[in-house]
């Protein structure tokens, strides 16, 4: 693997560079304390030091709406969307992130794939960064460290002065082709460390959820929960959607659009005559942290959370992820101990 060294100075002229190869999509600022993945017009609005953003890179593989299809009696015809590869190079992507595209895209391809999905997957360069966790991040109680390269064509890991930048495959090589950086001889920072953390692995949260089921923390947890769906929304591997057929007052013609939705809220399990077969604000919350660390991951061996934080971050009522998990960990725990006694 080669290690370059780009200057904090140099980083509007690597975004340039990058520009003329590919579009590019990166972080951007919007607002005082917020971040947000956009098209890169100017390189000098490009931020590669930041929390979060937001929305993660999935909402341009996973448009929150588009159109499925669209039909016209008229003149008896029906068509499919348009759906394009992206293309593009994504730059300033935590190691979380890029993480939770694999999860989609394990979620998109097993069974039926999905074509629009993995069309927009196509072409996808990934240029990463390190970041320094908060108060939210626990991505390494998943096994994702911030300097995680994995899947990566380019990473860059910050130092004080700019970035080690580390070229990871031939696509990240040809990247770089005509941008002149001096060799980065030194080695990289020492671990950042998490302020937040999940007490036990993947593989003993499978047995603690199973245990889990009926724990009060579901209940408790429901008191202050509002019910907004904020969490499912802003989750990097929430992928659930909702398909309406919206026909034009004619009755001619028409449209099958999708738009993301969440488990969170009331209307997703809503089915025919009315019914909700998950009513209860605690059965909603079982069932959206059962789905991160427990129903997929039986199957696939991985947790389905990333430890981004994101869901607690911008949770209307301040709500943990961390800490339910945590209180079914401590509950498990104390009822094992007891049925040794
Ligand atoms: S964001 Fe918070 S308040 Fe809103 S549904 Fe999720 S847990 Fe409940
Ligand atoms: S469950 Fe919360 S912390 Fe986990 S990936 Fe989703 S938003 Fe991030």
């Amino acid at each position: 693997m080669v290690q370059f060294f780009l200057e904090s100075d140099r980083v509007a002229e690597f975004v340039t560079h990058l520009m003329k190869r590919k579009p590019v999509y990166a972080p951007h600022r919007k607002g005082r304390k917020s971040y947000s993945f956009e098209r890169t017009r100017d390189a000098a609005g490009v931020v590669l030091d930041y929390p979060r953003v937001m929305q993660s890179v999935k909402k341009f593989f996973l448009p929150p709406r588009e159109q499925l299809l669209s039909f016209d009696l008229g003149d008896n015809t029906c068509r499919a969307g348009e759906v394009e590869p992206l293309d593009a190079i994504f730059l300033g992507v935590h190691s979380y992130d890029l993480a939770a595209v694999g999860r989609l895209d394990h979620n998109f391809s097993e069974g039926r794939a999905e074509r629009n999905y993995l069309t927009r997957r196509q072409g996808a360069l990934w240029v990463g960064v390190s970041y320094e966790p908060d108060e939210y991040h626990f991505a390494g109680s998943v096994g994702i460290d911030p300097y995680d390269t994995e899947g990566f064509d380019i990473f860059l890991t910050r130092l004080l002065d700019g970035y080690v930048l580390e070229v990871l495959t031939p696509a990240g090589e040809s990247l770089l082709e005509g941008f002149d950086l001096p060799a980065h001889e030194a080695g990289k920072p020492a671990k950042k460390h998490f302020q937040q953390h999940i007490y036990v692995p993947q593989d003993r949260l499978n047995e603690v959820m199973s245990a889990s089921y009926n724990n009060p923390v579901w209940e408790e947890t429901a008191l202050g929960c509002v019910g907004c769906g904020t969490c499912n929304l802003v989750c990097p591997t929430c992928y659930c959607f909702n398909v309406e057929e919206n026909v034009d007052i004619t009755v001619t013609k028409g449209s099958r659009d999708r738009h993301w939705d969440g488990c969170m809220l009331r209307e997703f399990s809503e089915v025919a005559g009315g019914e909700v077969f998950r009513e209860t604000l605690a059965a909603r919350q079982r069932h959206r942290v059962m789905r991160k660390f427990k129903y997929i991951s039986e199957k696939t061996g991985q947790p389905w959370c990333v430890g981004c934080g994101r869901c607690t971050a911008y949770c209307t009522a301040g709500i943990s992820i961390v800490n339910i998990v945590n209180r079914c960990i401590s509950d498990y725990e104390k009822s094992t101990v007891s049925a040794i006694r």
